[in-house]
This record gives structure tokens, C-alpha cells and sequence, in this order.
């Protein structure tokens, strides 16, 4: 993690504490941190979100509250500085749960939400511009991923949050560009409600990152919610479900899980995970590896 990463990280448990500390939902404060995260470019998310192999930034993001368990998300979204809030609105003013593609990016412009600036340098890509897909190019596509597959190359910038409010509510975000090497229309985990993140008062709230082709096979978030109804901690609910991605598809994750008690657990099994808490006093922890 470069240390532009561990303030910023820093800088968004303050400003979600900070919500919470003056009586604001669980929900707000999830969304203020990964907007902050997305806004700075130093994650795969926002304006620092992957590009696909066509060259082009389609990002997924979601968020859930766990008194009514509303639910919010967005998949392929494209020029929108703020996914996370995008979600909060398809979950706040439409009866609907996910919006995907052209038509997610039409309801974030009409909610007014901020464009994604005009990157002035060509950000990371991780793949060819391709601007058009003719039949020759999607080969090449294909090609390029089947390539960058064997070199197992990916990242895991994927930006989350949860959180526990006074009136005793959770919540969870979360915000990606993807991973590296997609095809033009891949979507992972994150805007997915069960896989990437859960929200239930009554067993906690889950955010996810990694792989998210794993994730989803398992329905990771809400398998380790499910744990945690069962009576486990979130240390040994992330664990086990963690352990059980590896043992059974070779997986690669790491969760942020929170009970609805304040307990809570950051967990791994990818070598690095950049991530945080702070309960308001002395300064945010934050580190780039969780036992
Ligand atoms: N889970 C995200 C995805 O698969 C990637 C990440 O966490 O970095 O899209």
C-alpha cells in the first residue's frame, strides 16, 4: 500500500465515523467512505477503475442495509464518478435491486449524479484499446485475456465499506472497476447481492474483494452471514468460508465482515488486502495484511 493509499484509506473511516458519531445511518456512512475511496484514484474504483480490453471503464458497485435489507446496485456503468451513490439511488428511488450497462449510466445522469473527469494521461490498462469490435478484434480480445490469464496476473483494488449505526442498523458497499484482463461486458461480484456483499440486522454485514468469478460460485457474502446467524464470530465465519473458496475452486478473496453486536474481522487469503477500522479514538488502523 503506498502511503497516498493508507491516508486516504485513513481519511474515509474519519469521514464515515464521523456520520455515524453525529447519528447518521449505517447506509450514508458506508457510502461517504468508498465515495472518498472512489474520488481519489488510488483504487480500482471511481476514476481509478480498470479498463476493459476494449479499453473502456465499466465499473460495478453496490449497497444493502440490514433493518429492511434494501438493496441497491449497478453493473457496467460507464463515466460515473460515483457508482456507490448510483446504487443508493436505484435502491432508494426505483422498486428495483441492479441496473446494468448503458442504461444504469442513463439513470445515474438522470439522478445528475458527477461525470468521471476526462483522464488526463492514459490511465492503467489492462488490456488493447480496441474501439470497435469487429469479428478480427474480438479474437484479439480473446487472445489478449487467454494471455494474460496464464500469466496469472490480477489485482485486487476493489474499494468497501461496512458499518454499524446507533439505532443498531449494518450496511455494506462496495465499488470496483473489475479486475485485470476483462472482456468488454464482464461483471464480478460486486453489484451482485449475496456474492460481493449482505446486509441483515439480524447476522451482519459483509463486504467482499477478490476474484470475483469465485466469489459468485460460492455466494460468498452471504454465506459467511449465514455463519454468523448460525452463532459463529466474524472472525471464524470468515475464516471458514474463506478456507472453503481456496479447498474447493482454488478461489482468492478477502472480507470485511462486522456483526451487529460491533464485533468484526478482516480476513484474507490473497497475500495483500489494504483495509482499516477505527471506533473513533486515537488514530485509524490501517494496514496491508490481516492474520
Ligand atoms: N471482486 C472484484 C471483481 O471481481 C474485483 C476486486 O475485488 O478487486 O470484479
Amino acid at each position: 500500500m503506498t502511503p497516498a493509499q493508507a491516508t486516504c484509506l485513513a481519511d474515509a473511516l474519519v469521514i464515515g465515523y464521523a456520520i455515524l458519531e453525529q447519528g447518521g445511518p449505517a447506509l450514508i456512512a458506508v457510502e461517504c467512505t468508498i465515495g472518498l475511496l472512489e474520488q481519489s484514484g488510488l483504487f480500482n474504483a471511481g476514476r481509478g477503475a480498470n479498463r476493459q480490453l476494449d479499453g473502456v471503464q465499466r465499473m460495478d458497485a453496490s449497497i444493502m442495509e440490514g433493518a429492511q435489507l434494501g438493496a441497491g446496485a449497478v453493473a457496467s456503468i460507464e463515466g460515473i464518478l460515483h457508482p456507490i451513490t448510483a446504487a443508493r439511488l436505484v435502491m432508494e428511488d426505483t422498486p428495483h435491486v441492479l441496473l446494468v450497462g448503458p442504461q444504469a449510466t442513463k439513470f445515474a445522469q438522470h439522478c445528475q449524479l458527477a461525470p468521471l473527469p476526462k483522464a488526463r494521461s492514459p490511465r492503467r490498462n489492462t488490456g488493447r484499446d480496441l474501439p470497435s469490435a469487429s469479428a478480427a478484434q474480438t479474437m484479439r480480445l480473446y487472445r489478449a485475456m487467454l494471455q494474460s490469464q496464464r500469466t496469472g496476473k490480477d489485482q485486487h483494488g476493489t474499494v468497501g465499506a461496512v458499518a454499524l449505526d446507533g439505532f443498531g442498523t449494518v450496511a455494506a458497499g462496495a465499488s470496483t472497476g473489475g479486475v485485470d484482463s476483462m472482456l468488454p461486458g464482464r461483471v464480478g461480484d460486486s453489484p451482485l447481492i449475496g456474492c460481493g456483499l449482505y446486509a441483515d440486522n439480524q447476522c451482519g454485514a459483509v463486504s467482499m474483494t477478490g476474484m470475483g468469478e469465485g466469489i459468485i460460485r460460492l455466494v460468498v457474502a452471504k454465506t459467511i452471514c449465514d455463519c454468523l446467524a448460525a452463532g459463529k464470530s466474524p472472525a471464524v465465519a470468515a475464516r471458514q468460508v474463506l478456507r472453503m473458496l481456496v479447498s474447493r475452486i482454488q478461489g482468492s478473496a478477502g472480507a470485511l465482515v462486522l456483526s451487529p453486536d460491533g464485533r468484526f474481522a478482516i480476513k484474507h487469503v490473497t497475500p495483500y488486502m489494504a483495509a482499516g477500522w477505527w471506533k473513533g479514538r486515537g488514530k485509524p488502523t490501517v494496514r496491508g495484511q490481516f492474520p
